[in-house]
């Protein structure tokens, strides 16, 4: 049913860079023919699942996005996929993204845009743009996406689906192209609570290949979202408004869905509370140095030599110096290099203190922030983005790239502290979805379905 509805809408909606069905038509065979034969099956084998164009499948296109991986297909595959592979869940196929999970829009795949399901004049979010249309567009029940900086939560808030960014090291990151490994994190993007749980569940846990991952067990999450939708209550629940992020600067539609949302979390019995975070003022400057810092690092590994694109100098000599320049001028786009010179610059001997450095104080003052806001709140709270989905173009428009990274100002914070994160749909503003934000404690992602659930 699903092939069928990529077949009918995938033209106009765009989301996938690979569909992969008659692989997912095999593993649907296998399944069947389990279930007939009577074993153990995990309880959502069966369902599809589509996963970011980041995750590497082996034997299976992985791009990135990006011109420089566009012929590359992995020898092994990444832990988060080999985990849906586990349970079950055929793969329908590997999803659009901004080059390199960098940017807001999908519009920078080197591939095709992907639009939004709710109207293909806007853009779906990005980078995780084509994960969510998948979803919002019913081509896939369960999508796997990355947020480094919002890349899951935002394109759940700008297709009215739900997305979630797990603590830092709850999920492995083994086979997952790096953008900013002290930022990524694996998340679900589904249209319920309750699905994002059950992919959250199938998705986390400890995975010895990842030397950033913790040793917890994973919660129940989705027992928690079912009973808090049964009860829907959240009473003895406090709800803690984050004053820095809901100001004047974000759009009128924005700030009154946010309000209903918190009206109805007030009915249901929440106390409502303002909680002060001063540093997060900063937190966008400090991301868009860590960030670009370790992007160019990541991205050093792409040289022309070892995999992907190689591209030889059209004259003078064949060096490994030019045959460097020749594939990185050709393979990467233009938002991925400004951010490499960006890191290249802010890492240089001279400069590390004064960028680097700093951006990494005013991240220690971001988690204290939170800390302390967590002792006044169960759960913090903001709408997920200043507005609903911008119309296309607007990133090319754009004069100033700052414009557009001031969109991330919401969810950015939560990566820069490693705490987790979900997005839900708050209803709409002239047709086109509003995000509510959940923030939760580190390693407390169970909170966001507890709440998540009784609000959906
Ligand atoms: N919009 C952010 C950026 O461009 C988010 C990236 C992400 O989460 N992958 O950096």
């Amino acid at each position: 049913a699903h092939l069928e509805r990529i077949g009918a809408v995938e033209e106009t909606v765009g989301a996938f860079i690979t569909v992969t069905g008659e692989q997912a038509l095999a593993t649907a065979a296998e399944v069947d023919a389990k279930r007939t034969a009577g074993e153990d099956l995990h309880p959502f084998a069966g369902v599809p699942v589509a996963h970011k164009d980041l995750v590497s499948t082996e034997g299976i296109l992985t791009t990135a996005g990006s011109r420089i991986l566009g012929n590359w297909v992995p020898p092994y595959d990444a832990t988060v996929y080999r985990k849906t592979q586990e349970a079950g869940l055929p793969l329908l196929g590997k999803t659009n993204l901004d080059e390199f999970a960098m940017g807001s829009t999908t519009e920078h795949s080197a591939f095709h845009p992907t639009t939004n399901p709710w109207d293909t004049s806007k853009v779906p979010g990005g980078s995780s743009g084509g994960a969510a249309a998948a979803v919002a567009a019913y081509e896939a029940p369960f999508s796997v996406g990355t947020d480094t900086g919002g890349s899951v939560r935002q394109p759940a808030a700008f297709t009215g689906t739900v997305g979630v960014k797990p603590t830092y090291g709850s999920v492995s990151r083994y086979g997952v192209i790096a953008m900013a490994s002290s930022l990524d994190q694996v998340g679900p993007l589904t249209r319920t609570v309750g699905d994002a749980a059950a992919l959250h569940e199938i998705l986390a846990g400890h995975d010895p290949f990842d030397s950033t991952s913790l040793p917890d067990e994973v919660p129940s999450f989705l027992a928690a979202a079912t009973a808090a939708a049964a009860s829907g209550s959240l009473a003895g629940r406090k709800l803690g408004v984050i004053k820095q992020l809901v100001s004047d600067a974000y759009a009128p539609g924005v700030r009154s869905a946010f309000r209903e949302a918190l009206d109805v979390a007030a009915k249901a019995g929440a106390e409502i509370v303002e909680v002060d975070c001063p540093s997060l003022g900063y937190a966008l400057d400090a991301y868009y140095l860590i960030m670009p810092s370790e992007v160019s690092s990541n991205l050093a590994r792409y040289d022309g030599m070892r995999f992907g694109l190689r591209v030889e100098p059209e004259e003078g000599p064949v060096t490994a110096e030019t045959v460097m320049a020749a594939t990185r001028a050709a393979g990467f786009g233009s938002e991925v290099k400004r951010r490499i010179i960006l890191g290249t610059y802010a890492l240089s001997a001279g400069y590390y203190d004064a960028y680097y450095g700093s951006a990494q104080k005013v991240r220690t003052l971001v988690q204290r922030d939170f800390a302390a806001a967590f002792e006044q709140a169960d759960v913090l709270v903001s709408p997920t983005a200043p507005t609903t989905a911008l119309s296309f173009g607007a990133e090319a428009e754009a004069t100033d790239p700052m414009a557009l990274y001031l969109g991330d100002i919401a969810t950015i914070p939560a990566n820069l502290a490693g705490i987790p994160g979900m997005s839900l749909p708050a209803g709409l503003s002239e047709g086109m979805p509003v995000g509510f934000q959940l923030l939760a404690p580190a390693r407390e992602d169970v909170r966001l379905y507890a709440i998540g659930g009784a609000l959906e």
